[in-house]
């Protein structure tokens, strides 16, 4: 069944690729021949969810030399997921990349990601967790230890899959309210970005096995901490459900136009549709239809809303190995002065641990609705963005293997345990210099 499927797909997506050989055909479809108009109407009716993705993207390469040359080509709709020295590279779709073209800017080199996709989770990379493998993670966590941990869920998916949350809390359990202050770890707001699960999943496994360590049990006495590996399951789901890798970064909302996806770090509702957020649907970056559109990002901010004993966060993405901190959305820095300094501080001691860069979210380019801005201006939650392992796409990109998953762990135990315990009052960070 898969592969008869899997056939369809292949034949629609070739079909659309013909018809984009001038670089592009103006809206979906509309110009495409009737076969493969019929071949994709049929892929459609087989493949009820998921649709078909927007396989016609891109692997770019583009020089741009300072901040206002990289603005200008995020604010063209493409996810630059990489810097070398005066150049980036990142995923741009066919719309994308005309728009780099009408405005000018130089496209050094350009793949099909269909060409560069790599073999697979299920056998080369079969350390990292899918979805089920994740909820059974998380379930078997807490049952080794009901005293501490319990397991619920923030919210459903489009496609109705459960995000789930492990709680670690000694006198509250699933949904309880609780006044011990509170820190929160969420993985694969970025479907492709797989290592953002693992992370939090295993560490929040390694703090349950070492529970009884001194440091840990009075850790966890006095807090209320909450994992949350994978925000967007479809995605997540959809990346890997051929057995190659499919660069999904969106959710996989059906967009009007025929696309699929939002990009859920451009969902949340503070500066929403502002610069480095995409309004084309097609986008890797589309914000989506309006602030906190989709299921995934209102289940989040549901989540927030309900937990005012929240102070520390941090959202995990990958790669090039960052430790960020709002503002992402706007070049100036947040107008706390105290803030600022504690920010500044906790990133740098998070750099110093994992030995990733510190630095304002918005230095690499401006982006705007994402999770972190929203969750510190909104909730005054002090949140960070991690951007994991590996350094570069020559490194290995969305990519890396599972060998990079254990030191990627070890290197940020630790500022997992840092924030847990600064969550009384995370401002004291800004008094430890
Ligand atoms: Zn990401």
């Amino acid at each position: 069944m898969r592969l008869f499927v899997l056939s369809l797909f292949l034949i629609a997506s070739a079909a659309r690729a013909e018809s984009a050989d001038g670089w592009f055909d103006g809206k979906d479809g509309a110009a495409a021949p009737a076969a493969a108009a019929a071949a994709k109407k049929a892929a459609e009716k087989k493949i009820e969810k998921p649709a078909l993705a927007d396989d016609d993207r891109l692997w770019v390469i583009i020089e741009a030399a300072d901040k206002s040359a990289r603005q200008a080509v995020v604010d063209a709709g493409v996810a630059i997921e990489g810097m070398s020295g005066s150049q980036v590279a990142g995923v741009a779709s066919l719309k994308a990349l005309q728009k780099l073209k009408d405005r000018g800017i130089r496209v050094i080199k350009q793949t099909s990601l269909r060409v560069i996709s790599t073999e697979d989770f299920p056998t080369a990379d079969s350390a990292y967790h899918n979805y089920a493998e994740t909820e059974a993670e998380l379930k078997a966590i807490a049952a080794s230890a009901p005293e501490l941990a319990s397991v619920f869920s923030i919210g459903q998916s489009w496609q109705g899959r459960a995000i789930s949350a492990l709680r670690l809390n000694t006198t509250a359990k699933g949904t309880q309210a609780s006044k011990k202050p509170g820190a929160v770890f969420m993985g694969t707001h970025h479907a492709r970005e797989h290592i953002s699960t693992e992370v939090p999943l295993l560490i929040a496994k390694w703090i349950v096995e070492n529970r009884n360590r001194a440091d840990v049990k009075k850790l966890l006495e006095d807090r209320d901490v909450y994992f949350i590996p994978i925000v967007n399951p479809d995605g997540a789901e959809y990346d890997i459900a051929t057995g190659k890798y499919r660069w999904q970064r969106k959710n996989m909302r059906k967009n009007s136009d025929g696309s699929v996806g939002v990009d859920l770090n451009r969902n949340y509702d503070f500066r929403f549709g502002g610069p480095g957020a995409s309004d084309d649907p097609d986008s890797d970056t589309y914000h989506g239809p309006s602030a906190f559109s989709e299921p995934e990002s209102k289940a989040v901010k549901a989540f927030f809303e309900a937990r005012s004993n929240l102070k520390t966060f941090i959202s995990y993405h990958s790669f090039s190995e960052l430790v960020l901190y709002p503002w992402g959305g706007a070049d100036e820095p947040i107008s706390d002065q105290r803030a600022l300094k504690a920010y500044k501080a906790m990133a740098e001691k998070m750099a110093g641990w994992t030995g990733y860069t510190a630095q304002q979210s918005s230095d690499l380019y401006v982006a705007t609705g994402d999770t972190c801005d929203w969750s510190w201006e909104k909730r005054k939650v002090f949140s960070f963005t991690i951007e994991l392992t590996p350094a570069s796409q020559w490194a290995g990109g969305f990519y890396p293997g599972a060998a990079v998953i254990s030191s990627a762990v070890q290197k940020n135990l630790q500022p997992v345990l840092y924030l847990i315990g600064l969550a009384d009052d995370p401002t004291r960070a800004a008094d430890s210099n």
